[in-house]
């Protein structure tokens, strides 16, 4: 095919003009046109099994760049552009990013995709088409808030299929429409399909904030991910949002059974549903009574379920595994509770110990367990990232695993190094072409081969070039988009994921508040440090809000006080979404992984910033644990407590309904009390709300429940240790090398590879 002749003619279709008089914005149509048709050319892959990868969240970022990859034009495409005098990426700036999830879960969820189409494996995606997304964050007066994200415009990757399901909720039969987006493979000639569902009136987006009538179904089903769930009419929407999807996810894969030519009584044979989470976890009854009503027995339909689902667990966090009240499912569905109930009935009939049932609770408080629906009718539990698996199996999951010992199983998370490498550092992969050869894109283990050139001076040398231009190529952008003044010499120390506690941007803080203090005392620090931060919290998650409103405020601190900011820097990115990420990345070096260790199930972000020769600081936790031994000591920060100290601290605090042991800490290290006590200053305090300061410094000395004061002083010596090392450039460089070369491992390739040996079978 002419790349170019068909750019041509869209170009004259759409516009009548050349392609070379085209604007960004009427080039950015013509590919996107350009690219769906080639997408919509290729056929899904061939198979007796199919596989359905029901989430809630899918987190794809923007598709140009990726899409163009993997139907093998990208080249092509940037040559055309350049002849007219545009970029590819400058192109890409006008496409708007979905914000279809929150952060890791739905940014896994679209690897996967990715590799699943590039393995060339017949897997699809099912999930929801919110209209507005996440959210937009605005920082204003050193505080979050938010907005609507519309992404979708006359012309988006969505493809209206005209299928249409119907949901039967409580209140009345809902009609689904399905659109899809195409998923090509890269190096095959397939593509597979992205599943979204939505109503058929949608309602616009609300004025000003994100606040709407959540009663206002059906309209509002499809408008954000995740609404607030602070209230009781906030949860139900979700679990109204769950129902839509699986009802109609379900419907989807016996209609498309049915098409395939098989027999419904042999559904196990020919579909697996893989459930990301507990989110889609309705699918397991809801498929129960729909192969009920095509004429399967309640028997036959449990066990084929049992045997068609598998589930994926995420989180060890206790406020993050889904209860529902029974009463709202039986509000929500009322068809699904007596199914339910049979499923939680024959559980007891089997397992007595209440630690596995399904249905908790006395009469009229009952709550339906969510997980522990999925493992007893899943074929499949798997955790993500090997000491996360090792928790679930030996204290979290621990009863169900001694029931189904064969059932637990780990897929450590991976990443695709075509959007984390290939695509978003294009200077770095191309030196590991020259290095290791092309080879490596279609098989990253290649990447190993970098290590022959530990000791090459020019190699070395140009890996820190390329982290250079990187870094002023970020510090540009920063500038032009949001106006933010960063030195591209200095150290960039970067930590860009959701605000949570657990994930312990505070104690980050506490870090640069120890710099401060230091440099107000004229100690001044080594070399200087630019502290990036990027993370949106929870509309309704007070605590974090708090935590950015401190960040936010010692960011505007530093930047009054000429003496501090040459040395330090604070900069918080806004509205940190996956375009951002693909340029923070690259330019990062000092990877900031430090949540206490035992509640990071696993990180992606962990292994993106590897790949891009970023040096890990971090906690033993998730998938650090394998980054770890891979890299060899010497080549990653680890700092603080250990998960299983972690854990039983956790089982103390429980057995002496302790609060919090962190008040000794608080009180009697006396290193520690005066970072604390910083939230109190008026030094800092006038520059934002005293009171959101002090709830921060009355939650960090008297509950601490993700124990930063635990871990502070180790981190700020492994951090000190870290920025001093950085200072020996060929030592740092060599690190950098080493953390690319083994990043392979961490190839969504290679996951997805594994679940299909262990789990899907396809
Ligand atoms: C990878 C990614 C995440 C996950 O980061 P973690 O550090 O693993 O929590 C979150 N958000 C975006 C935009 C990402 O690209």
């Amino acid at each position: 095919m002419d790349v170019k002749q068909r750019m041509q003619e869209l170009s004259q279709a759409k516009y009548g003009q050349e392609l070379s008089q085209c604007g960004d914005e009427q080039l950015y149509h013509v590919l996107l046109q350009f690219t769906q048709e080639l997408s919509q050319s290729r056929p899904a892959p061939k198979g007796e099994r199919k596989l359905y990868y029901f989430s809630a969240e899918f987190l794809i970022g923007k598709l140009l760049s990726n899409n163009l990859l993997a139907l093998g034009v990208f080249d092509q495409v940037s040559q055309v552009l350049a002849e007219c005098g545009h970029t590819l990426s400058a192109v890409e700036e006008v496409e708007p990013e979905p914000s279809l999830g929150n952060g890791g879960l739905g940014r896994l969820a679209a690897c996967f995709l990715d590799s699943i189409a590039a393995l060339g494996l017949p897997g699809d995606g099912v999930g929801l088409n919110y209209h507005y997304g996440l959210f937009e964050q605005k920082l204003e007066n050193n505080k979050q808030s938010e907005r609507p994200n519309p992404w979708i415009g006359d012309e988006s990757w969505l493809i209206p299929t005209g299928k249409e399901f119907e949901v039967p909720f409580g209140f009345g039969p809902v009609r689904a429409k399905l659109f899809d987006i195409a998923v090509p493979g890269a190096h095959t000639g397939i593509a597979n399909r992205l599943h979204l569902f939505d109503v058929e009136n949608p309602a616009p987006a609300p004025e000003g904030g994100i606040d709407f009538d959540k009663h206002d179904l059906p309209a509002r089903l499809t408008s954000f991910l995740y609404p607030d769930d602070s209230d009781e009419a906030g949860r139900l929407l979700r679990v109204y949002q769950q129902y839509f999807m699986v009802s109609a996810g379900a419907q989807l894969v016996l209609k498309e059974l049915e098409e395939r030519g098989f027999d419904v009584h042999t559904i196990s044979d020919h579909v697996v549903i893989q459930i990301n989470d507990t989110h889609p976890s309705m699918v397991i009854p809801e498929l129960v009574r729909l192969l009920t009503q095509k004429g399967l027995t309640m028997d036959e339909a449990v066990e084929q379920v049992a045997k068609t689902c598998a589930y994926t667990n995420h989180t060890i966090l206790a406020e993050a595994l889904e209860k529902w009240p029974l009463t709202f499912i039986e509000k929500v569905a009322p068809q699904l509770a007596p199914i339910i109930k049979e499923l939680d009935t024959r559980a007891k009939a089997a397992h007595s110990d209440p630690k596995v049932a399904i249905i908790q609770g006395e009469a009229g408080k009952e709550v339906v367990h969510m997980a522990h629906m999925d493992i007893h009718y899943g074929y499949s539990v798997n955790g993500v990232a090997a000491l996360h698996t090792d928790i679930l199996k030996s204290s979290e999951l621990k009863p169900f695993n001694d029931i189904y010992p064969g059932k637990f199983n780990n897929k450590t998370n991976g990443v695709t190094l075509r959007r984390w490498l290939e695509v978003c550092n294009p200077k770095l992969a191309a030196l590991l072409d020259e290095c290791v050869g092309k080879e490596w894109r279609c098989d990253p283990n290649r990447l190993n081969k970098l290590m022959d050139f530990y000791n090459d001076t020019s190699v070395l040398d140009r890996i820190q070039a390329i982290k250079a231009e990187n870094k002023r190529a970020l510090a540009d952008t920063l500038r032009r988009e949001q106006g933010i003044e960063m030195d591209p010499e200095s150290v960039f120390d970067i930590q860009v994921k959701r605000l949570h506690e657990y994930k312990r941007q505070q104690m980050n803080a506490l870090y640069v508040i120890r710099k401060y203090l230091d440099i107000k005392a004229g100690k001044i620090p080594e070399r200087p440090v630019t502290v990036i931060f990027g993370a949106k919290a929870a509309p309704a998650y007070v605590m974090a809000k708090h935590i950015i409103h401190l960040i936010l405020c010692l960011r505007q601190l530093i930047e009054n006080d000429p003496q501090v900011h040459p040395w330090l820097r604070v900069v918080m990115v806004e509205n940190y979404n996956v375009s951002w990420a693909e340029k923070l990345i690259p330019a990062c070096d000092i990877s900031e992984q430090i949540s206490l260790a035992s509640k990071e199930a696993s990180g992606t972000g962990n292994m993106k910033f590897m790949a891009n020769g970023a040096v890990t600081l971090g906690t033993r936790d998730g998938a650090n644990v394998e980054i770890a031994d891979l890299v060899g000591p010497d080549n990653i920060y680890s700092f603080g407590a250990s998960s299983n100290w972690i854990i039983e601290l956790y089982e103390q605090k429980a057995r002496d309904h302790k609060l919090g042991y962190q008040s000794e800490i608080y009180y009697q290290r006396p290193d520690v009390k005066p970072l604390v006590d910083f939230l109190l200053n008026p030094v800092l305090t006038q520059y934002g709300d005293a009171d959101a300061l002090k709830a921060l410094w009355t939650d960090i000395t008297g509950k601490d429940w993700f124990m930063s004061l635990l871990d502070v002083e180790s981190y700020i010596s492994a951090r000190d240790r870290a920025i001093h090392d950085y200072g020996d450039k060929p030592f740092w460089a060599r690190k950098m090398l080493v953390n690319t070369a083994r990043c392979g491992f961490f190839s969504s390739d290679r996951t997805i590879a594994q679940y299909n040996k262990d789990i899907w079978r396809l």
